[in-house]
C-alpha cells in the first residue's frame, strides 16, 4: 500500500500501531483485501484554535480530531490536552479506539481529538475559551450519531460540560449524547470517572487467576497517578495487594512493605503529586523499572516501555492502563521473558465501556444506579478477557494479537458487508 503523503509513518505512536496491524494480518487471510482500511484514518481534521488570553493577547493552538474508522458505528474517543499532541499521536490514539470498541463489541468506531497545549499554564477562563473554540471548530463532524468525544489526558468532566454546552448552543437544544464523561448533573453517568481504573483492576484479577498469582500480598508498581492509576491503585490496595511503587510527574515513591493508598489520594489533592508522601522513600524515576513487583501498571502516556526497560522489568503481569505504552520490540522481549501483557485495547477499555453506557442512558433519558453500571462493566470486561484469552490459546499468540484478531475480524467483516461505495 502507498504510504500516507502527509505523515512520517516510520516513527511515533502511529508506527507502533502499524506494526501491531502487521502482526495480526497473517490471521486475517480471509479478509486480506480489506486490511488496508485499518492503515489509514477515514477522516482527519486539523484546526486552528485562536483564543483571547486573559491579558488581552491572542494565541493560536493546534487542534485535531481524527475519525479512524466508522464501519461499526459513530466515532468514539477522548480529547487530549497535552504539549506533545500531534497528528501522528492523535491518529494512533484514534486507531486504538477503533480496536478497543471492537474488542468490547461496543457499537462504535474509533476517533480521538487533541489540542497541543499544556493546560496547567492556562487559567480556568482561558481553558474554557480554548475548549469552546475547539468544539466549535470540530462541531460539524461531531454529534451523538457521528462522533462522541470523552475525556483523556489533560481533560476532565468540566471540559466535557463546556463541549456539551457549546455544541448544544449551535444546535439550538440540549444534546447530552454528543459527549461522554460529563458531570452527572448534565447527563453524565455514575461510575464513569472510576471506570477505567476499575477495568484495569478487573483485567488484573482475571490475568492473576489464570497465571496462578495470588493477589493478596502481591506487589504492584504503578506509573501514573491520574484518573486511571489512582483508582487501579486503590482497588489493588483494597484487595490487599501491596502497592510498592508509584510514579507521577513529581517523581517516584517506594515502600517495599506497601504504600498506604487510602491516604495517598488526599495527599495528592493537597500537594499536587505523590512525592514526599509519608512512609515512602523517593527513588530515581529510571529505577521504577527495576522495582521488585508482580504486577506492573503503566498508566501514563504511550512509549514508556522501551526494549531497554523491557529487559529489566521484574513483574510477571503487565496491565496497560495507558494507551500504547509498549514499543513492539519491547513487546517481543517481554513475551520472550515469559511475561503476561494485558494490552491497552482491553485493559483500559473500562472507560469507553461506561462511556457507552452513558451514551445509551442519554439517548433513552433513563439513568441507572452505580451498582448496575459496575455490574454491567464487570460482566463485559470479564467476557472480553475470556474471549481474548481463549483466542490467544487457540492461535498460540499473544493477548495483544488475540485482541486484534477479535477486533479486526469484527471491523473488517463490517467493512466487507457494507461494501465499498459506489462499488
Ligand atoms: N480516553 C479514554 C480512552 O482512551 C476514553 C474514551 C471514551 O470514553 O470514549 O479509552
Amino acid at each position: 500500500m502507498d504510504k500516507l503523503s502527509y505523515l512520517n509513518e516510520s516513527s511515533g505512536a502511529w508506527h507502533t500501531y502499524l506494526k501491531q496491524i502487521d502482526r495480526v494480518a497473517p490471521y486475517l487471510e480471509h479478509l486480506k483485501e480489506y486490511i488496508d482500511t485499518l492503515k489509514r484514518p477515514k477522516r482527519a481534521l486539523i484546526v486552528d484554535v485562536p483564543i483571547v488570553m486573559d491579558d488581552g493577547s491572542i494565541r493560536h493552538f493546534e487542534g485535531f480530531r481524527v475519525q479512524h474508522n466508522l464501519s461499526r458505528g459513530p466515532g468514539k474517543g477522548g480529547i487530549r490536552y497535552h504539549p506533545d499532541v500531534d497528528l501522528n499521536e492523535v491518529m494512533a490514539l484514534s486507531a486504538w479506539m477503533t480496536i478497543k470498541s471492537a474488542v468490547l463489541n461496543l457499537p462504535f468506531g474509533g476517533a480521538k481529538g487533541g489540542v497541543r497545549v499544556d493546560p496547567s499554564t492556562l487559567s480556568a477562563r482561558e481553558l474554557e475559551r480554548l475548549t469552546r473554540r475547539y468544539t466549535s471548530e470540530i462541531g460539524h463532524i461531531i454529534g451523538p450519531q457521528k462522533d462522541i468525544p470523552a475525556p483523556d489526558v489533560g481533560t476532565n468532566q468540566h471540559v466535557m460540560g463546556w463541549i456539551m454546552d457549546t455544541y448544544s448552543s449551535s444546535q439550538g437544544y440540549t444534546v447530552t449524547g454528543v459527549v461522554t464523561g460529563k458531570p452527572v448533573h448534565l447527563g453524565g453517568s455514575l461510575g464513569r470517572i472510576k471506570a477505567t481504573g476499575r477495568g484495569v483492576y478487573i483485567c488484573g484479577v482475571e490475568a492473576a487467576k489464570r497465571v496462578g498469582l495470588e493477589l493478596k500480598g502481591s506487589k504492584v508498581a504503578i506509573q501514573g497517578y491520574g484518573n486511571v492509576g489512582s483508582e487501579a491503585a486503590f482497588l489493588f490496595y483494597d484487595a490487599q495487594a501491596m502497592v510498592v511503587a508509584v510514579q507521577d510527574h513529581t517523581g517516584t515513591i517506594y515502600n517495599r512493605e506497601g504504600i498506604d493508598i487510602s491516604k495517598l489520594n488526599e495527599y495528592v489533592q493537597q500537594f499536587g503529586g505523590v512525592c514526599g508522601f509519608e512512609n515512602t522513600e523517593n527513588i530515581a524515576n529510571e529505577e521504577f523499572w527495576d522495582v521488585d513487583a508482580d504486577i506492573l501498571i503503566p498508566a501514563a502516556l504511550e512509549g514508556q516501555i522501551t526494549a531497554h526497560r523491557a529487559n529489566r522489568i521484574k513483574a510477571s503481569i503487565i496491565l496497560e492502563g495507558a494507551n500504547g505504552p509498549t514499543y513492539p520490540e519491547a513487546d517481543d522481549i517481554l513475551i520472550e521473558r515469559g511475561k503476561t501483557i494485558v494490552p491497552d485495547v482491553i485493559c483500559n477499555a473500562g472507560g469507553v465501556t461506561v462511556s457507552y453506557f452513558e451514551w445509551v442512558q442519554d439517548i433513552s433519558s433513563f439513568f441507572w444506579s452505580e451498582a448496575e453500571i459496575n455490574h454491567k462493566l464487570d460482566d463485559l470486561m470479564v467476557k472480553a478477557m475470556d474471549e481474548v484469552w481463549n483466542t490467544a490459546t487457540k492461535n498460540h499468540c499473544t493477548l495483544r494479537t488475540a485482541a486484534y484478531i477479535l477486533a479486526c475480524e469484527r471491523i473488517l467483516t463490517a467493512r466487507k458487508e457494507r461494501g465499498i461505495f459506489p462499488g
